[in-house]
């Protein structure tokens, strides 16, 4: 159960340190990426053309899986099938401990923070290292996430030397970035050439051939995906495309709406195994979820299009403020608002779909053209709706309301009891509703007293 976005939003709120920080990286990223997209005069056709292959393959989801499954065995992989995080994560354990593996290399995954892999793994006795060097800043520092793709946006240069000093280096590092970055590269070198196995997510499955692609902007996804001699891939389903010319349009969309590059450094992309290159033993790890429940709302599933650019969250006016933690999830910004309620239980999560101004930037930023608005106001009727039986003392309030309105007697009994309480009365009535806003005091005498008396009168 989580806090809930009011209550931990007032808390990242009071770190000027932490807005500062996010306030400088998403202005920035904002500004390149608006020049990177200007570049293609045919954005507007790719968009639409990115949301139309997104909806095909949902559409066509169990054909395309077991096209996608054909396709990695017929290229030497293995395919297993997960119904949740516990099974998923058995399977990463469970080859990891046929090779004797007590560590692991891992490319940055969303999917495996999502099912808590590293935590999972601990327990088993096999320690993950992550390699990506914002999340080994996250690892070292015990931290979370606060963005998708630059998960230390929060943290600063000072910041994380002071923490490379304390951990991996005994040496005193400037506070020149290629230093501090060296110091991580010379931890991380070793571990890829020596640990045997290794796991990554992937940001697309290719139906048609059984590739699976990683883009990446540092090499150590290059590393993990080429070394190990056995590579695991944990993979949401959602990420797989039909054909490999879908490929053409996403390699387009993602490094200009995320990193604001006209191509990523790094594109990894690897069909089963061959024999003398790179690992000899692939599994690809068919993640659920969740995903086939949110695939059952109509309105809601268009969620499982994105392709976690993160273009939403830098040009979020609520984001920018409150940082990733506020929102309780590995999907932090707009689309964790809309995306954690229905993967992870609107119990879970029901203050999310109100952490938003409802002001389309994110619809404008969307490289897939995910209506983030209007699954916002979905779920806040989902919330409602599901929620009534629940006695909240809204609905209670509400019930209330709607008992009263359905009656004339009641109504105007209703209307005599309010002038007597003069506002405190139907504030108690109303408490949500009252603790934001003024209530203006009831009138002295209603339009049918006046009527009435008039009638009399005359
Ligand atoms: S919802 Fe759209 S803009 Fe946001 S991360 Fe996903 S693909 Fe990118």
């Amino acid at each position: 159960m989580t806090r809930g976005f009011p209550e931990a939003a007032r808390e990242t709120l009071q770190n000027s340190q932490l807005r500062r920080n996010l306030g400088k990286a998403t202005t920035t990223i904002r500004a390149k990426r608006l020049q990177a997209i200007g570049e293609l005069p045919d954005w507007e056709a790719l968009r639409e053309a990115g949301a139309a292959i997104k909806a095909r393959a949902m559409a066509t989801l169990p054909e395309q899986l077991e096209r996608l499954e054909a396709s990695v065995t017929g290229a030497g992989g293995v395919v297993h099938w997960a119904r949740d995080g516990a099974e998923a994560n058995a399977v990463v354990a469970s080859i990891a401990r046929a090779h004797g593996a007590r560590e692991v290399i891992k490319v940055k995954s969303i999917a495996t923070d999502e099912i808590g892999l590293n935590e999972a793994l601990e327990r088993e006795g096999i320690h993950a290292i992550e390699t990506d060097l914002a999340e080994l800043i996250l690892q070292l520092s015990h931290d979370t996430t606060t963005h998708i793709l630059v998960p230390a946006i929060h943290r600063n240069r000072m910041e994380i030397k002071a923490l490379f000093e304390r951990t991996i280096t005994s040496r005193t590092l400037s506070s020149d970035a290629t230093a501090i970055a060296e110091a991580a590269r010379v931890h991380l070198r070793q571990r890829f050439l020596s640990v045997p196995v290794a796991v990554s997510g992937a940001n697309f499955g290719v139906a048609e051939t059984g590739t699976v692609a990683v883009v990446e902007s540092e090499g150590n996804g290059r590393m993990c995906t080429t070394l190990p001699e056995v590579l695991i891939t944990v993979m949401g389903i959602e990420k797989v495309l039909p054909e490999w010319r879908d490929l053409e349009v996403f390699l387009q969309l993602l490094p200009r709406s995320s990193t604001a590059e006209r191509m990523n450094p790094y594109t990894s992309l690897w069909t089963g195994v061959r024999p003398g290159d790179g690992p000899q033993q692939f599994h690809l790890v068919l993640l659920d979820g969740g995903r086939t429940d949110v695939l059952a709302d109509e309105l809601g599933r268009q969620a499982l299009h994105c392709i976690r650019c993160s273009a939403c969250l830098n040009v979020c006016p609520v984001y920018s403020r409150v940082g990733g933690q506020a929102y309780e999830s590995v999907y932090p910004g707009p689309i964790g608002a809309v995306l954690s309620p229905q993967l992870f239980g609107l119990d879970a999560h029901p203050t999310l779909p109100w952490a938003s101004s409802l002001c389309g930037a994110c619809y404008d930023a969307c490289p897939v053209k995910i209506e983030i608005p209007s699954l916002l106001v979905h779920l806040r009727g989902r919330v409602v709706r599901e929620q009534k039986s629940r006695l909240s003392p809204e609905a209670l309030a509400m019930r209330a309301v709607a008992g009263m309105f359905g009656s004339q007697e009641r109504y105007e009994r209703a209307q005599k009891l309010a002038r007597l309480g003069r506002g405190p009365i139907a504030r108690a009535a109303l408490p949500g509703w009252s603790a934001m806003r003024e209530l203006p005091d009831p009138p002295a005498q209603t339009f049918r007293e006046w009527w009435r008396e008039r009638a009399r009168v005359s």
